[in-house]
C-alpha cells in the first residue's frame, strides 16, 4: 500500500474547525488507497505563547525546562486530531515524538534526529490505523525530551517519511500550510511573487537556510538525502502546490528561481587581535561546542593585527557574545564589539552554475535602490548580501524584480511550461 506522511502546520490546526478539516483530509487520502501517518504542529501561535509564559516565570528559562514546556503544544494537537479522526470512523492513535520512536542527540532546543525506530508506527499502519505524531520533538538516548528548533515539525515529517520509505511505496511527504506552495519570494513581503510548480532540493535548502520560512532547512536536507518527494500544499485549498524533488535539466534554464530575506542577524566583530596560528580554530570551535551556527565569516588584515567578524541569528547572539568574550580573555588579546539590526538578502538558483552576470545584476539593483551592501558571500547556487535590517523588505523586492521573477515575467512562463510537462 502506498504511504503518505501528511504534516499539518500551526495555522492548519489552529482551532476545532480546522482540526476537523485536517482530519477530513486524512480520511480522503485513505479513501484514495493510501496508508497515512500524520505529523502535527502546535495550534496557531501556541509555541510563541508557551515561550512567553515561560519567560514571564523566568526571564532566562532553563533550556531543558523550556523544551518540556514547548513540547506540550504539539501533544495537544496530536491528541485532538486523533479524536477528530476517531469521530470520522478512522482509527487513530496520538503519539509523542518519543513514543513514535524518534531519538535525538539530546541538545535542548536544537536537537537533531539521530535515528527513528519505526516499529510502533509500522504496527499501527499495518493494522490500518493512523498514527498522529507530535512534531518538533524527540527523546534523547537518556530519555530527555528535546525539541528540534523552531519550525521543526517539517523535519519530523520528512524524517518519518524517509524512515517509513514512503517513496518506495509510491507515496510522499505532504506539507500542509497556510500558503499554496513555495513562491519566488515570501508572498507576504513581495506581492508579485509567483508559485513554483517544482523546485530542487538544493535550491529549497538554500532558500530555507537563507530565510524562506515555508520549510525547515533540515527537513529539506532529509528529503534530499533519502530521496523523499516533498509536496507543499495549502491546507484549505490543496491544488497542485509545489513539488520539491531532484534537480532536472529544465531547472537549469533559469539563473535564479527565488529570493529570500533573513532579517534577524547580529554581527560579532573582533579587532586588534594577533593572527596567530590556530586563532580561528580556537574561536570557532568554542562556538561550535555551544551548537551556535555561524553565518557569514569575514576576515581582514589591519596592519599587524587582524579583524574577524561573523554574523549569527539574534537568538544566538547573547551566547555567542559570552563565548567570544571568554575566549578573548583566555587568549589575553583582542577587542569585541556587537551590532544588531542586520539582514541578509539572497538570490538562489541552480542555473547560476551556467549563467553569467548574476552577481552584477543583483549589486546593480541594490545600488539603484540606494541600499548599501555590508558584505557579500556566494556559493555555486546563491549570492547573499548583508544589509541593514531597515532596508530588508525593499531589498527583497528590488532583487526579486531584477531577476524577472514577478508575475507575468518570462521566468514564470518557463516554470509553468515545466509543470505542464510534468
Ligand atoms: P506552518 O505553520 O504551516 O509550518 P510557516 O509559517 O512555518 O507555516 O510557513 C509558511 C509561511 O512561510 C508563509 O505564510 C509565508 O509567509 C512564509 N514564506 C517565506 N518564504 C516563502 C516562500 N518562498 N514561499 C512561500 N512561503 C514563504
Ligand atoms: N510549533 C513549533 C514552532 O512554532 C514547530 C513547528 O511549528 O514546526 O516552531
Ligand atoms: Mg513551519
Amino acid at each position: 500500500m502506498p504511504v503518505l506522511v501528511q504534516k499539518f502546520g500551526g495555522t492548519s490546526v489552529a482551532d476545532a474547525e480546522r482540526i476537523r478539516r485536517a482530519a477530513a483530509r486524512v480520511v480522503e487520502a485513505r479513501e484514495r488507497g493510501f496508508g497515512v501517518a500524520v505529523v502535527v504542529s502546535a495550534m496557531g501561535h501556541t509555541t510563541d505563547e508557551l515561550i512567553s509564559l515561560a519567560e514571564s516565570v523566568s526571564p532566562m528559562p532553563d533550556r531543558r525546562e523550556l523544551d518540556m514546556v514547548m513540547a506540550t503544544g504539539e501533544q495537544v494537537s496530536a491528541g485532538l486530531l486523533a479524536m477528530a479522526l476517531c469521530d470520522l470512523g478512522c482509527p487513530a492513535t496520538s503519539l509523542t515524538g518519543g513514543q513514535a520512536g524518534i531519538r535525538t542527540d539530546g541538545v535542548p532546543m536544537r536537537g537533531r534526529i539521530t535515528r527513528i525506530d519505526t516499529g510502533r508506527l509500522e504496527r499501527l499502519l499495518s493494522r490500518n490505523e493512523v498514527p498522529v505524531v507530535a512534531g518538533f520533538q524527540g527523546l534523547s538516548e537518556d530519555g530527555e525530551i528535546t525539541t528540534l528548533g523552531r519550525g521543526g515539525s517539517d523535519t519530523t515529517a520528512v524524517a518519518l517519511a524517509a524512515a517509513l520509505r514512503v517513496a518506495e511505496t509510491g507515496g510522499c511527504c505532504e506539507i500542509y500550510t497556510d500558503v499554496d506552495g513555495v513562491y519566488t519570494a515570501d508572498p507576504r513581503l513581495v506581492r508579485t511573487a509567483c508559485k513554483l510548480p517544482r523546485i530542487s532540493y538544493e535550491e529549497m535548502l538554500e532558500l530555507a537556510t537563507l530565510g524562506a520560512g515555508v520549510m525547515h532547512a533540515r527537513a529539506v536536507l532529509f528529503g534530499e538525502k533519502f530521496g523523499v518527494p516533498i509536496h507543499v500544499r495549502h491546507s484549505q485549498k490543496p491544488d497542485a502546490g509545489t513539488m520539491i524533488a531532484r534537480e532536472s535539466q529544465a531547472m537549469e534554464e533559469l539563473a535564479v528561481v527565488g529570493c529570500a530575506l533573513k532579517d534577524d542577524l547580529g554581527r560579532v566583530t573582533i579587532r586588534q587581535i594577533r593572527n596567530c596560528i590556530g586563532l580561528q580554530g580556537t574561536l570557532f570551535t568554542a562556538l561550535a561546542h555551544a551548537n551556535i551556527v555561524v553565518d557569514d565569516i569575514m576576515q581582514t588584515e589591519q596592519g599587524s593585527s587582524t579583524m574577524i567578524a561573523f554574523t549569527v541569528e539574534h537568538a544566538d547572539l547573547g551566547d555567542a557574545k559570552q563565548i567570544v568574550a571568554r575566549t578573548l580573555t583566555e587568549l589575553g588579546d583582542g577587542e569585541m564589539s556587537v551590532e544588531v539590526g542586520l539582514a541578509k538578502v539572497s538570490a538562489v538558483g541552480v542555473g547560476m552554475k551556467v549563467h553569467a552576470g548574476v552577481a552584477s545584476r543583483m549589486f546593480r539593483a541594490l545600488g539603484e535602490a540606494g541600499i548599501p551592501i555590508h558584505n557579500i558571500t556566494t556559493s555555486e547556487i546563491k549570492i547573499s548580501c548583508i544589509i541593514e535590517k531597515v532596508h530588508g523588505p525593499t531589498a527583497l523586492e528590488v532583487v526579486h524584480r531584477a531577476f524577472g521573477l514577478g508575475l507575468g515575467s518570462n521566468a514564470t512562463i518557463a516554470m509553468q511550461t515545466d509543470e505542464a510537462q510534468g
